[in-house]
């Protein structure tokens, strides 16, 4: 069944405010099963309003309105609705009763406020529309089926628009869409984007239900398997082999399959499996790396310290790089990360310690160290890793990928078992 959302109101347009709504709506109509093509916004006005209700009741099954329903001459949504569907509009006895009630609540506390004709208004309703009661406001919500379409009208404050859809329109579209969607995440590290699209080819080409749909973020690729079915035990069944397959094909590159589990806590997570204490020694990301790490809560038990050494002096005073590698090779190279890894180690007593230095730009690039260049070291019971990457884009998005791929080396130098204990 499609689905269209259609936001009312010029302060959306003029960007007053945020559609929260829509973001909202397209998120539970994703869980129903339903699919949403299109999302408008148009703004108080009857001609155009008119031209968005007609194109949208022509091409989708269900269209939800937010917004415009409340009581000056700019609510409109109703009347247009009604006048495009055709239906001639009444009084519901039972809302004029509900918005009397309402207004004298506010009449014992304000006595200058008065129950005016335009209230009454919103008593008025399209001939055959089921009424919504509204629990937080007096505007009530609508839905009017008609020649197999299906309009519904809800207030634009998300405070009397959510419960009212949690509490009526929910268990409607329900019975209406008995199919539901679930989905899976698989997140991936240390594999490109384009490497893992070229690896679920196959299983993209044919996939029907469930489906799956990668998204790249910086330094992780994330595939969500998605499933319609009529129970979530259905849908879990379906998903099942189709995981079991992308855990073959991806293997330890896998670092979760929570929806919410982000990369710095699957490294916290393997620090502690591992009983190991780290150290993170920075230049170019400035405690970036480390930022992320203290993100996770109980990152104390494996996170002991974090050195920024933005300077050679820092460098050398902090940690032990030697002035000679600072005066050959320069901050930016491998003997540099190496020494800072190392140096880590020493200075902070920890089992592994992670170094980065880098030229995040957009100055200070040469024809053999452009911008962009980073390496990066780490040390593991006296031994030394050391990478070399070239990273692309501003000097905020350098930065960026090189903490998501400190966070993968650290990853990675933990699972190849490269810490040994004596
Ligand atoms: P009211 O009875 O309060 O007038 P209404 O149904 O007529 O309700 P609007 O007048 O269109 O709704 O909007 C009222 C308020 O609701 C806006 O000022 C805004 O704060 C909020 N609102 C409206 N639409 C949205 C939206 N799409 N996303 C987030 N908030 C919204």
């Amino acid at each position: 069944m499609i689905a269209e959302l259609v936001s009312v109101g010029t302060e959306i347009l003029l960007g007053n405010i945020v559609n929260t709504n829509s973001a909202y709506l397209s998120e539970k109509c994703a869980l129903l099963g339903l699919s949403v093509y299109y999302q408008t916004v148009v703004g108080d006005n009857e001609a155009r309003m008119k031209e968005t209700v007609r194109t949208a009741l022509d091409r989708s099954d269900v269209v939800i309105f937010t917004g415009g329903l409340g009581p000056t001459e700019d609510d409109m949504t109703k009347e247009v609705v009604a006048d495009v569907m055709g239906l001639s509009m009444a009084e519901d006895e039972h809302s004029r009763k509900r918005i009397e009630t309402y207004m004298k609540q506010y009449e014992k506390n304000d006595k200058k406020r008065r129950i005016t004709s335009n209230n009454y208004k919103q008593a008025l309703v399209p001939e055959g529309a089921l009424v919504l009661d509204n629990q937080n406001g007096t505007a009530p919500g609508l839905i009017i089926e008609k020649n197999g379409k299906t309009a519904i009208l809800l207030p634009g404050p998300p405070n009397e628009m959510k419960p009212m859809f949690e509490e009526e329109v929910y268990p409607f579209l329900r019975k209406k869409q008995p199919e539901i969607i679930y989905s899976q995440m698989i997140k991936i590290c240390g594999i490109g984007e384009s490497q893992v699209a070229e690896e679920i080819q196959d299983l993209i080409e044919n996939q029907t239900n469930p489906t799956i749909a990668p998204y790249a973020k910086t330094g992780e690729v994330h595939l969500r398997i998605t499933a319609k079915g009529e129970s979530e035990k259905e849908c879990k069944k379906m998903i099942k082999p189709v995981v079991r397959e992308l855990k073959n094909r991806f293997g330890k590159n896998i670092f979760a399959t929570e929806e919410d589990k982000t990369l710095e806590e699957a490294v916290v997570d393997m620090l502690k499996d591992q009983g190991l204490k780290l150290s993170l020694v920075e230049s170019c990301t400035g405690g970036a790396v480390a930022a992320r790490i203290v993100n996770v809560p109980g990152a104390s038990q494996v996170f002991t310290h974090g050195y920024v050494t933005y300077s050679n002096r820092a460098k050398r005073r902090c940690i032990g790089v030697k002035k000679s590698t600072l005066k050959m090779e320069g901050a930016v190279s491998a003997k540099c990360a190496k020494e800072m890894a190392k140096g880590g180690c020493v200075v902070s007593g920890t089992d592994i310690s992670l170094s980065i230095t880098g030229l995040a730009g957009p100055d200070g690039g040469t024809k053999e160290t452009p911008v962009g260049t980073v390496f990066m070291g780490c040390c593991y019971n006296g031994k030394v890793e050391t990478r070399e990457f070239h990273f692309t884009g501003n000097r905020r998005k350098i930065r960026e990928q090189a903490s998501a791929h400190a966070l993968v080396m650290l990853r990675e130098c933990i699972m190849e078992g490269i810490y040994k204990k004596d």
